[in-house]
């Protein structure tokens, strides 16, 4: 199989949507779903597309079987693809990763909304809810559990204390606003990102339409040269004009028999 042909203007781009705006943060939520490594190989193929998976492996030092462990976690989430290319010598297959930028910008916004919805949640508990704590064994417990315990940890005996909520509050309010800028970076990116695809589909279209005017003209000239050549065509249109003539002549003979047939019912 061949390997696909990534072209060089594809590369640019590439490198510029994926600005160091974002790129630490992507890289976050990379490590969420493929450790450390993942994050490695993410910033890898950020700059450069069709890697061979052995060169990610020694660049990482990572053993090839690793290497394809966290590029198969990444392809589950469909932010990377590969092409393969078979060794006709040795027999196997190659594979050559490339990161897929919509893929990656739509993970993105998935994981953002996830983590909000939580922020949401744990900021909407803690103030409506209280919380107890036992200072000794850093344990928190809800208003209910502290109620059914008596006011007292389970572990140590000690009396539980009222939490206090406003500074976590704060901490949840501030990363809510954070992951809310990130958000909007990412949903911008991917406007962006899908019309610069829509702009290549569209250019593609156009080119193949023109390329298909010319050569339907291209046929239609030939055509007529040929027909000009050997006489073919002045003969058909010369039969086509005496067939309707002859069809005109033939209308008006059988309209004057009518006329005449009806003459001579009405003097009968
Ligand atoms: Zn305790």
């Amino acid at each position: 199989m061949a390997i696909k042909k990534t072209t060089k203007k594809r590369k640019v781009s590439k490198k510029k949507s994926m600005n160091s705006e974002y790129k630490g943060f992507m890289g976050d939520l990379i490590e969420e779903i493929a450790g450390k490594p993942g994050r490695d190989v993410f910033d890898i193929l950020l700059s450069k597309s069709n890697v061979n998976e052995f060169l990610i492996a020694k660049k990482l030092d990572l053993t090839i079987n690793q290497t394809r462990n966290i590029l198969y976690r990444l392809s589950d989430n469909r932010i990377v693809s590969f092409t393969r290319k078979k060794d006709k010598r040795k027999g196997w297959y190659t594979y050559f990763w490339s990161l897929n930028i919509v893929k990656t910008l739509e993970f993105a916004e998935k994981k953002i909304l996830e983590h909000l919805k939580r922020l949401n949640n744990i900021k909407k508990s803690r103030e409506s809810r209280r919380f107890y704590r036992c200072q000794l064994c850093v344990l928190e417990v809800s208003e209910e559990t502290a109620l059914m315990n008596n006011f007292t940890c389970t572990e140590c005996g000690s009396v539980y204390e009222l939490s206090e909520s406003a500074n976590l509050i704060s901490d949840v309010e501030s990363k809510i606003k954070s992951f809310h800028e990130e958000l909007k970076v990412v949903e911008e990116s991917l406007v962006n990102e899908r019309k610069k695809i829509g702009k290549r589909i569209n250019a593609k279209n156009s080119r193949e339409k023109v390329k298909k005017k010319k050569l339907r003209k291209e046929r239609a000239v030939k055509r007529a040269a040929e027909r000009k050549k050997d006489g073919t065509g002045v003969k058909k249109v010369a039969k086509k004009k005496v067939k309707k003539a002859s069809k005109k002549v033939a209308k008006k003979k059988t309209t004057k028999k009518a006329i005449v047939k009806k003459v001579a019912k009405k003097r009968k």
